[in-house]
């Protein structure tokens, strides 16, 4: 497809946000609508290197509320969007073993349970007689939501995106933005790689590059890239179909199920922020001693893939939704590791600012972009 010369509205990334705005936009009637993806297909970004896990249990009302919001979406994206997401619910089990994790933690239940979410709280002899085959001695107790669930990131870009692609929304690969020209405070013109698009909307849904996209319309959107990497294992007979997400989380340590294999992850708390996705293999051997001292089994698998990803991270971990200075100038991005759940919502969300000024399905009027220079940060606590 070539560039149209004009757009109505034209979108900056084809992640699980981009896809998703397009296809909340067109799903309401919006006419010239291009979505521009840089690299040579869809969801290469954060989205297609994530894992997969959407949950409820969070630490604050507006993350728990979008998820209420977003993970019935999952659930019923085969029936209205047509496309196959491997929708499982397998649970979320957090482990606790620092009494500070275990206060707050406690305060979070309480918050889920006003807000209608029945997340249990197991004391640690209970843990260790569900999850048998880890080591768990150190655990004080863990939070349990058995409707925290996987879904598969690629079948939800690629679902957004050939329903949109059907609703008239124009999708261009190799596509990659490089320059945002700015009239009277007014967005104009898009540069890309393809030549020049005129649009007066321009939605920011570049992920973890939403702060480079944010600087050529002289925007400061406080977002950094940070590495993240996981592997998957060969099959492993002896871990149960019913084996949860379990997330040890005062090592930022998650396993799985991947396939018949295991898929876990790290977060290197003393990672610098860069755009390098290459991965560290330092760093895979310190998780994979820690993951073995877990769960000893590991210590005889076989490596499937690897590899590195970022997350996109915000000074106070929460995403970033609505206007800009710039007229015309949206951003949807700064999910700070947890996005790839609350992106059906979110499209829905932006295609409210847009077309009606305002997001309606949740209030997330405390997550715009002027609260960081205002001093309104809303600290998340519970991110891995
Ligand atoms: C290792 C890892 C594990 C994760 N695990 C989970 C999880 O279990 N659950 C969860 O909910 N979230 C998870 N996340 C976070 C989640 O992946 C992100 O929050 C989410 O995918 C962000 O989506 P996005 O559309 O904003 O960004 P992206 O998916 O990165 O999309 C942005 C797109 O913009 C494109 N782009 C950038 N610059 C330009 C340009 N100049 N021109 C054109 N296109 C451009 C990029 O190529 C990219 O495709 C994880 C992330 C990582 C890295």
């Amino acid at each position: 497809m070539t560039l149209p010369k004009t757009a109505d509205i034209v979108i900056i990334g084809g992640g699980v946000m981009g896809a998703s705005t397009a296809y909340h936009l067109a799903e309401r009637g919006q006419k010239n609508i291009v979505l521009l993806e840089k690299e040579d297909f869809f969801g290469q970004g954060a989205t297609g290197r994530c894992a997969g896990g959407i949950r409820y249990q969070f630490a604050t009302e507006v993350n728990v509320r979008l998820s209420i919001e977003s993970l019935p979406m999952f659930e019923r994206f085969e029936e209205e969007i047509g496309q196959a997401v491997d929708y499982r619910r397998c649970g979320y089990l957090f482990l606790l073993s620092e009494e500070e994790d275990t206060n707050k933690f406690r305060k979070n239940v309480e918050m889920q349970h006003r807000l209608g979410v029945k997340t249990e709280w197991l004391e640690g002899d209970e843990v260790r007689r569900r999850l048998p085959l880890m080591r768990l001695q150190d655990i004080i107790a863990a939070t349990w939501h058995a409707d925290d669930a996987l879904a598969d990131p690629n079948g939800t870009v690629m679902g957004y995106i050939n329903r949109g692609q059907q609703m008239g929304v124009k999708t261009l690969n190799a596509a990659e933005v490089t320059g945002i020209c700015v009239d009277h405070g007014k967005i104009s013109d898009v540069e890309t790689s393809l030549g020049s698009i005129s649009t007066p909307v321009l939605v920011n849904t570049a992920g973890p590059w939403a702060g480079v996209i944010g600087g050529m319309a002289g925007v400061n959107i406080p977002i950094t890239p940070v590495r993240r990497q996981m592997l998957t294992t060969a099959p492993l007979s002896d871990i149960p179909a019913d084996f949860p997400f379990v997330i040890d989380f005062a090592q930022s340590l998650y396993f799985h199920r991947e396939g018949e294999g295991l898929l876990t992850g790290m977060s290197n708390p003393g990672e610098k922020p860069g755009f390098d996705q290459n991965i560290d293999p330092d760093w895979e051997l310190t998780h994979l001693e820690a993951a073995i001292a877990r769960l000893p089994l590991l210590e005889k698998a076989g490596l499937v893939a690897h590899w590195a990803g970022l997350y996109e991270v915000t000074p106070d971990a929460h995403p970033i939704y609505g206007k800009t200075p710039v007229e015309g100038f949206f951003v949807c991005a700064g999910f700070s590791g947890h996005g790839f759940m609350h992106g059906p919502v979110s499209g829905k969300l932006m295609a409210e600012f847009i077309l009606e000024g305002q997001a309606r399905t949740v209030d997330v009027s405390m997550l715009d972009l002027a609260r960081f220079e205002e001093g309104r940060l809303v600290r998340e606590y519970n991110v891995v």
